[in-house]
């Protein structure tokens, strides 16, 4: 228990934290984007030093990854799937409090970029092996693991890329542990910890009007800029119909009997989005916001054409849904182009993985509940889903009520409790050994 002194497992996963937020793997989503090749090299020497046999791959110049399987005892169980990626977002230091690549430790926690998403569970990840190189455990399925270059920017040039150019590499796999779950949330004194088991699918698109370009002072009843503002404001103004999947219908269901709300589905709704926050309450509806607006050159000339970009998601099952409703909001004169998309993904909650989640947490933490819940945003998991491989975010934090923890995704000061780091590795310690 945590009482006690830290084990070199957890010990190594502070420091191999520290040593991952320290490389600035920064994606860009250019070809500046150029640390991942030396996390991979420290990532593949951290395991490569303990026997493990590691392979780097290289998706475009400087954009690697390790790729390494850890044999089972069982033979006849299915491969398990654990991925995490070496990239993180920007971080601009006039922002922060701390240099946001130098990993201080500071009221004791881990700050710096990638300190939660998700250098600590890449941190995890390796001091778990590690220590099972020490001791000379196996696990009982055998567990292909990857770490992945360009999740912040679609993985393109990591997972996508690995389906498509080393599919034997995920043979025999059917479920895969990822990110952005397993952390506790405090309801009434109860610690609730949320295992990801959806994503919304992104779509993201460009509105492009087209109308009667001329001088500015004369009249034009087809005025690209005004025609396209009007779509914007009506997509932008919309909000999507409450549709609860099978996830969110469990999830809204079980807090809402926790927080005593028995009223109607949407006072339900409304009292757990209310307790769990922004990152619950995005997953109740498909969604749709207006980012980006291109249009004229000079203050007297209207141009022929206006653009917008609009960051859209939607709800598992209901992509055609959501695309119709698009088109109809940005009106018959504006075209809408899918840029770019990739797919929503739900898997089921009741499986004995994640039975074994709870288990292991319970090890640590007697009275854990576990929930499922869905991502707002994506993940390599839907790239993996391609091959057919059903997702789940575990990277187990046993966090303080008073942290928002929500707000530390790609958000400013970063960073992760030790003392929930160290409880993480021993979760996934047990976890993983009897997935
Ligand atoms: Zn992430």
């Amino acid at each position: 228990m945590s009482e006690l002194a830290p084990s070199v497992m957890e010990t190594e996963a502070v420091s191999i934290l520290r040593d991952l937020i320290r490389i600035d793997t920064t994606n860009n989503g250019t070809p500046e984007t150029v640390g991942e090749a030396e996390a991979a090299e420290y990532v593949a020497a951290s395991l490569g030093d303990m026997g493990y046999s590691c392979e780097r791959f290289e998706t475009a110049p400087r954009r690697e990854g390790v790729l390494l399987t850890i044999e089972g005892t069982d033979p006849e169980a299915d491969v398990l799937l654990l991925h995490g990626h070496l990239d993180v977002v920007p971080a601009d230091p006039a922002d922060w409090t701390v240099a946001p690549f130098e990993a201080e430790v500071v009221d004791g926690m881990v700050w710096g970029r990638g300190a939660v998403d998700m250098k600590d569970t890449d941190a995890t990840i390796i001091a778990v092996l590690r220590e099972w190189a020490r001791s000379g455990v196996k696990p009982r399925r055998t567990i292909a693991v990857a770490f992945t270059p360009d999740e912040e920017a679609g993985g393109r040039l990591g997972a996508h890329w690995l389906v498509d150019n080393r599919p034997e590499f995920f043979r025999g796999a059917t479920q895969a542990v990822g990110e952005v779950g397993g952390f506790s949330v405090s309801l009434n004194d109860k610690r609730v910890y949320l295992i990801q088991t959806a994503e919304r699918g992104i779509a993201w698109m460009r509105l492009l009007a087209r109308g009667r370009a001329g001088h500015g002072s004369l009249t034009n009843d087809d005025n690209a800029i005004t025609e396209l503002a009007r779509a914007v404001a009506r997509i932008g103004e919309h909000t999507f119909e409450l549709e609860l999947t099978p996830t969110t219908q469990r999830l809204v269901r079980e807090v809402a009997a926790m927080l005593g709300e028995s009223g109607s589905l949407e006072d339900q709704v409304v009292a757990v989005s209310t307790a769990l926050g922004p990152l619950i309450e995005a997953s109740m509806r498909s969604s749709a916001n207006p980012t980006v607006l291109r249009a004229g050159y000079k203050h007297n000339v209207i141009p022929e054409r206006a653009e917008a970009l609009i960051d859209g998601r939607y709800l598992p099952g209901h992509e055609a849904k959501f695309i119709a409703e698009i088109a109809r909001l940005a009106g018959e004169k504006v075209e809408v182009h899918l840029e770019h998309g990739d797919v929503a993904i739900e898997a089921d909650f009741d499986v004995p993985l994640v039975a074994r989640m709870t288990e292991a947490l319970r090890t640590e933490d007697p009275g854990a509940i576990t929930l499922p819940y869905m991502v707002p945003a994506g993940t390599d998991a839907k790239a993996f889903s391609r091959l057919g491989i059903a997702g789940y975010g575990f990277a187990p934090l046993r966090l303080p009520a008073d942290l928002n923890f929500a707000a530390m995704f790609h958000g400013v000061d970063e960073r992760v409790p030790i003392d929930a780091l160290r409880f993480g590795v021993r979760v996934m310690d047990t976890f993983l050994r009897s997935a």
